[in-house]
């Protein structure tokens, strides 16, 4: 099995100390998630990211490393002081600067659910515009949070031909997960999907066709169910592996089969070359 983590935020604090961040990049190995994008979530962090990714790279190198930069709507407070204009020139800059492993735009998006509301929405749409200037100028594909916000971001999305983008922790319905398909854009699962109680997101699980499916963990939030216990445990790359069992159970299909089909679909969509059929075969003696 050789998975690929399209959302995991081993830049921030939360994730741990960096020598917490390598194991975990080693534990993500061993349970066969050998990519792993990092997104970015506001300018002052990019930097770091950076960093992570390279020291990640050189202690792990057996796991892809791929980052994105972008700026979070949960962010957005930080750059209340500045122009539109000066966060585009930003934006613009850190794309134009990026070293080799950037393979996508954001994390960006809208959030008008309860955590997003302290930021205004016209605000939130003038961000998520310079994020899809951005992504209409370079090709490159955004990576999407949406809360509450579908039909604002589906209007944006279609106010120009958009390269196919990535809705992040897809907590939209079975009939919205189509529509977002059916554009040409590619439905990311997370945590929530390994509660079998929670019935909308293993719906949209069925809905998304085999060609537009990825999964994430999110991590270091969206601890999945399964790795709940009495005490806190911090989500972690490794842990994508039973998102991909959950995911696979509600599509009535195996965890392999669901492995090899949205690995793929990352590849295609992050633009990535496939590894050598050697790796392929038996990336890292990790058969199993
Ligand atoms: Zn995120």
């Amino acid at each position: 099995m050789r998975l690929f983590d399209t959302h995991a935020h081993l830049d921030l604090p939360t994730a741990g100390t960096l020598s917490e961040r390598r194991s975990a990049a080693r534990r993500a190995k061993s349970a066969g998630i050998l990519d792993i994008l990092i997104p970015g979530v506001t300018p002052a962090t990019w930097p770091e990211l950076q960093t992570v990714a390279a020291d990640l790279r050189a202690h792990v190198p057996s796991v892809r490393i791929h980052t994105a930069v972008g700026i979070h709507p949960y962010w957005i407070g930080d750059l209340h002081q500045l122009e539109i204009s000066a966060i585009r020139a930003l934006l613009s800059e850190a794309i134009a600067s990026a070293p080799a492993g950037l393979v996508a735009i954001g994390e960006c998006g809208l959030d008008f659910g309860r955590r997003g509301d302290a930021i205004a929405r016209g605000r939130q749409v003038a961000l998520l515009d310079l994020h899809l200037e951005r992504a209409r100028d370079t090709g490159l594909p955004l990576l999407l949070h949406c809360v509450k916000a579908h039909a604002v971001l589906l209007e944006r999305l279609s106010a120009a031909p958009t390269p196919p983008c990535v809705l992040h922790s897809f907590s939209g319905s079975a009939e919205l997960a189509k529509v977002y398909c059916r554009a040409g854009h590619y439905i990311s699962f997370a945590g929530a999907i390994t509660n079998p109680r929670a019935r909308k997101p293993l719906a949209a699980a069925r809905a998304v066709p085999d060609g537009r499916l990825l999964v994430e963990t999110d991590s270091p939030d969206q601890t999945p169910y399964s790795r709940r216990g009495a005490l806190a445990v911090r989500n972690e790359p490794a842990f994508l592996v039973d998102i991909a069992e959950a995911t696979a159970q509600a599509r009535g299909t195996d965890a392999d089969t669901l492995a090899a089909q949205t690995t793929a679909n990352a590849y295609t969509v992050f633009g990535l070359s496939r590894p050598s059929a050697d790796a392929r075969a038996d990336p890292d003696g990790l058969r199993r």
